[in-house]
């Protein structure tokens, strides 16, 4: 007879170490299986850093979602007694009327958030460090900084296991086959029960459930980091240098202060399609001297490239996640939340994901992550 679990955990990155923590916690016999080994530089979670933000220009509909999630960041930060959050304040630039900065006004009024509304002049005295055009704005608000995602996910798996949890890692998962009262999974190394399955496989969701034609792509991202080279230059740490987001006429770009790497740098979205099983990890002098261009443009940097990254967004056509239940398998729950934006979510994600588990109420709006909110045959 082979053991029966109560939940399996298809992919430990960011959503499902989280879930399996949590699963753990809520006394759950829980299994998590991962093709690579958790934190790792193949799939969606690495690069040092992981933007956290409430005035949420996506839709004010995360708000909610994106305040559990701090709560739970806090208190994982308490048990584990490692640093997984870093508060910078947040800063949202672009035209007045551009979706930046209209959306994140409106999550942070809707919402009750505490912000400001910087004109030009105000922007350029207060972060001298930007140079924001005499059109541009900025939303800033307190409360944002940045997660260490590697941190985020060694933690949420040791308290997982600390909570009874059993992780097989370097184990891929080929194939999942629901019954009427338990779901079979089969690995390149055997074949494990479960009453229930959360397929949190990140780039590989789509692969795993083929039968449901998600309407993913996956999408190549690069990220950068630079060193300044014109000298001493002051407010690039933490304490002067927030997060932000830039909204320009033709692109999209965002950053972190100097976490002790330099500069870390990258556009939002704008990548070519990928194949996560083929993904190009080179990165070229013309991608690097994209992003030096936008630097040198937005900035009073001299940037001197120090290193780049690649890593991957899974895309839904509306950016939005998926958080649902399998439409023809009640006990496979499918977790998605990428489009570029969803790690911040990851803690709350495992608490609802948990609650899906377990029939309980999770207390949000989940109704803009539903699978059928997709014109797909299902
Ligand atoms: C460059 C970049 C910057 C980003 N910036 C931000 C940001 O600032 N703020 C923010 O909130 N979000 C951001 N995101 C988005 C966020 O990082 C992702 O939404 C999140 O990490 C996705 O987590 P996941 O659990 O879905 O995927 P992953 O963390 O990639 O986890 C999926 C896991 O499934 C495993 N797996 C896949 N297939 C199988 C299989 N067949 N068998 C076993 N295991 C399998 C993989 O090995 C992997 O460990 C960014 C993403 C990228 C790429």
């Amino acid at each position: 007879m082979l053991p029966l679990y109560d939940v399996l955990v298809l992919g430990l990155g960011a959503t499902g170490s989280q879930a399996l923590y949590q699963l753990a916690k809520a006394g759950q016999h829980v299994l998590g299986v991962d093709r690579f080994a958790p934190p790792h530089t193949y799939g969606s979670s690495h690069g040092q850093s992981r933007i956290i933000r409430q005035a949420y220009y996506e839709s004010p509909v995360y708000v909610p979602l994106v305040q559990e999630a701090y709560r739970l960041w806090h208190e994982q930060e308490r048990l584990s007694s490692r640093e997984l959050f870093v508060q910078t304040g947040g800063l949202m630039l672009g035209a007045a009327e551009s979706a930046l900065v209209k959306g994140s006004r409106l999550s942070a009024e809707t919402h009750g958030l505490a912000y400001e509304y910087l004109d030009a002049h105000t922007l350029r005295t207060r972060f001298p460090v930007f140079h924001p055009t005499p059109d541009t704005v900025g939303v800033f608000e307190t409360a944002a900084g940045v997660l260490f995602p590697e941190a985020c996910i060694e933690t949420a798996l040791q308290l997982a296991q600390a909570h009874g949890a059993v992780c097989r890692l370097g184990e891929t998962v080929t194939a999942l086959a629901p019954q009427k009262d338990h779901v079979e999974v089969q690995t390149l190394a055997g074949t494990y029960t479960a009453r229930q399955v959360i397929v949190s496989a990140g780039a590989w969701l789509g692969q795993l459930v083929p039968e449901l034609a998600l309407p993913l792509t996956v999408e190549r991202q690069v990220v950068f980091w630079f060193d300044h080279g014109g000298g001493q230059l002051q407010g690039l740490q933490p304490d002067h240098f927030p997060i932000y987001i830039w909204e320009t006429e033709d692109t999209m770009f965002y950053g972190f202060p100097d976490l002790g790497n330099g500069l870390k740098v990258a556009f939002h979205h704008y990548g070519q399609p990928a194949d996560p099983d083929h993904l190009n990890r080179q990165v070229t002098g013309q991608e690097v001297a994209a992003i030096e261009t936008v630097i040198r443009k937005h900035f009073g940097i001299d940037p001197i490239f120090r290193e780049a990254s690649v890593c991957m967004y899974t895309n839904t056509p509306d950016m939005d996640f998926i958080l649902d239940y399998h439409p023809h398998h009640g006990n496979v729950i499918i977790a998605s939340p990428c489009s570029g934006h969803g790690f911040k979510f990851a803690s709350a994600i495992g608490k609802i994901l948990t609650d899906m588990v377990l029939g309980r109420p999770t207390g949000f709006d989940l109704t803009p992550f539903r699978i059928d909110r997709f014109n797909t045959a299902l």
